[in-house]
This record gives structure tokens, C-alpha cells and sequence, in this order.
């Protein structure tokens, strides 16, 4: 396996360099660290790390915080791997898996293959403060939500539906689904195939507080019932206020096998940088990836997509995917903009 590149490390320095503590000059007292209010996501994230950042600087929880911004794309119908409008599994329901984790309490709540309901995130947060479980997986999951008040709905969009049936329309010629004689496959439903997406988001306040939520619909046309990496503490999702939080998107399973967000915060434990946390887990990843042959291309290298991002306690941030091209969505409290992640494997053009 690739060695991590020499433009990533250059990149983690700059990266460090960028996001070391500002000090603020004053003629009467010793210069103080800024305290520093971060909030960082996954590329679809802009509006979430926004919002955050808007109730971090109001002195929100950062748990509330990060909630409310991934409330933005779990309900936005146009987001087709969040929430409402999520594509749906094989049998055209739409499941959906969140967890939450809160550094200064260090407690966790997840939902997995949860349907009828737009915001999973809020429910996993009620799943951790007002029940003694940590997971919540399908019937039971929705039962909770109800119980606490939460409206059942068909998430199912119009858009998510007509991909989902084209998809099963054209699946096989064996089956006895025909797709519109005139139509050829749209480019949209080929490029679902295989899709995977999901928001996850992390903030650390101005009191040092860490927290993070990862929220999806999983795995376009899944098996039902089937869980990914996000609902799953230690995988999708990992914090630990003494040191960092790391949340990931991409193919799920890969992520499961390996532990990823745990790892991450254990790199940064370590003392990497999160950019350099992140890299290293996936090439823990890439490297285990050898006793599964059928995700390896003719190369050797995984087949698949797998994004993690990172925040440390001092206000550090980063992201890699294993492969180039990826961006991640990052408001340092001056502006909120996509970067550029690190990566492990340059795509061939
Ligand atoms: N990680 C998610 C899952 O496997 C999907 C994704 O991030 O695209 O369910």
C-alpha cells in the first residue's frame, strides 16, 4: 500500500501552522489564547457547520449545536443521502441510522434502520438522555420517537421514488419489472448505484467542549435492516473530550471492520495531527482491505469511498478520504468554506 504522500504531510503542516492558537497583544495584560469556536463537516455540511456555528457563538451546547445545523439536510428533500428524501433500501423504504456523542458527559445515543422519521439525530439524542440504552434499531426505535412526541411521515420524495424505481426497473432482465420503453437508464440512477452519503458534523465551543453527530440514509437500495457505520459509536462516530472528536462518511462496512472514528482519536491521542490521524486510519483500512478481494480493483487498491474528519481540542481540524478529490465543509469562526481533504490514493484521471 501507498506510503502516506509527501504532499499530505506538507499539507498537515500548513494545516497546523493555519489553525495554531492566535494570541491577542495587549499593552496591560499577558497575552491570552483566543478561545477558539470550530465547527466541521462533511462536504454537504456548509449549512449545518453555518448554523452551528451561529449557536456556538450564542453559547449553545455544542451537542444542540451540531444537531441543529444536520437538521438542515435531514429535512431538505433535495439531500438524497440525509434523512427526508434519502434514497430508499430495495424495497423502497427509506431507513435511517444517527447517533450523537457529547464530550463533556462522554454519553452517546444512536437509532439505526429507523423509518417515518425526518430527524433522526434528535431522536438518538433523546435515545441518550432519556432512556438507559445507547441504540435503538427499527420498530423499537420508532416506538420511542413516537413516544416522545414525533409525527410518523412518508419520507419517501417523489425524486427519491422515481430513482428507486428505475433502479429496480433495470436491475436485471430476468425479473418481471420493465423500465419506460422509451427511456434510456437516466445518468442520475447509475450514478446512485453504489452510492453512499452522509452528514456528519463536530464542534468544539469556546470552553474546550467537544461533541458530534453523523446522520444518514445509508447505502442506496440496502437490504432492509441493514445498519452502516454511522449509527455505530467507535465507527461513524467518536469523542473524547480530553482529546478529540472524528466522524466519517463512505462505505460503511469498511469503517465497521476497523473501528474508524476510534482509531482517529487515538492517532490524535497519539499526538498526530487530525489530517494525519485521519490518513492513518485509512491506510489501517486500506491495508485490511487485502483479506476482502472482491473491494480490491485490478490495482490492489480498496474500490470504494471513505471520508474522515477530525477536530482536536485545541481547535485543530483536518480530513482525509481514500481517494483524491473529496472536500469537507469547515467554519473556523471567520468564514465557512469547503477544503480540500487529504487523501491516500490519487484517482487516475
Ligand atoms: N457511511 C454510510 C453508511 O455506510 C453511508 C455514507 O456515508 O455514504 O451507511
Amino acid at each position: 500500500m501507498s506510503k502516506l504522500s509527501r504532499r499530505n504531510f506538507m499539507k498537515t503542516g500548513l494545516a497546523i501552522g493555519a489553525s495554531s492558537f492566535i494570541f491577542k497583544a495587549s499593552p496591560l495584560l499577558p497575552a491570552q489564547p483566543e478561545k477558539k469556536i470550530i465547527a466541521i463537516a462533511s462536504s454537504n455540511g456548509l449549512k449545518a457547520t453555518e448554523r452551528a456555528m451561529e449557536l456556538l457563538r450564542q453559547g449553545a451546547d455544542p451537542l444542540d449545536a451540531v444537531i441543529a445545523g444536520v437538521n438542515l439536510v435531514e429535512e431538505d428533500p433535495e439531500d438524497t443521502s440525509v434523512g427526508y428524501g434519502g434514497l430508499p433500501n430495495e424495497e423502497g423504504e427509506v431507513e435511517l441510522d444517527a447517533s450523537v456523542m457529547h464530550g463533556p458527559t462522554h454519553n452517546a445515543g444512536a437509532v439505526a434502520a429507523l423509518r417515518g422519521i425526518k430527524t433522526p439525530s434528535k431522536v438518538a439524542k433523546l435515545v441518550m438522555e432519556r432512556c438507559d440504552h445507547a441504540l435503538l434499531v427499527g420498530e423499537g426505535a420508532l416506538k420511542f420517537a413516537k413516544a416522545h412526541g414525533f409525527k410518523e411521515e412518508n419520507l419517501l420524495t417523489e425524486r427519491a421514488r422515481e430513482i428507486w424505481l428505475r433502479w429496480k426497473e433495470t436491475l436485471s432482465e430476468r425479473d418481471n419489472w420493465f423500465p419506460p420503453k422509451s427511456e434510456k437508464l437516466p445518468a442520475e440512477v447509475k450514478s446512485f448505484v453504489d452510492a453512499y452519503g452522509t452528514i456528519n458534523c463536530l464542534a468544539l465551543d469556546s470552553q474546550g467542549n467537544l461533541a458530534g453527530v453523523t446522520t444518514t440514509s445509508g447505502l442506496a437500495f440496502k437490504l432492509p435492516g441493514r445498519v452502516g457505520d454511522s449509527p455505530i459509536i467507535g465507527a461513524g462516530l467518536y469523542v473524547d473530550n480530553d482529546i478529540g472528536a472524528a466522524g466519517s462518511t463512505g462505505r460503511g462496512e469498511a469503517n465497521l471492520l476497523n473501528c474508524g472514528s476510534f482509531q482517529v482519536v487515538n492517532f490524535m491521542a497519539q499526538g498526530y495531527s487530525p489530517e494525519e490521524a485521519c490518513l492513518r486510519t485509512l491506510q489501517k483500512i486500506a491495508e485490511k482491505t487485502k483479506y476482502q478481494p472482491h473491494l480490491l480493483d485490478k490495482d490492489g487498491l480498496p474500490r470504494f469511498g471513505l471520508n474522515f474528519y477530525a477536530l482536536n481540542k485545541k481547535g485543530e481540524f483536518g480530513a482525509a478520504s481514500m481517494w483524491s478529490g473529496a472536500y469537507y465543509a469547515v467554519h473556523d469562526g471567520r468564514e465557512n468554506k469547503l477544503r480540500e481533504a487529504a487523501y491516500l490514493f490519487k484517482r487516475k484521471k
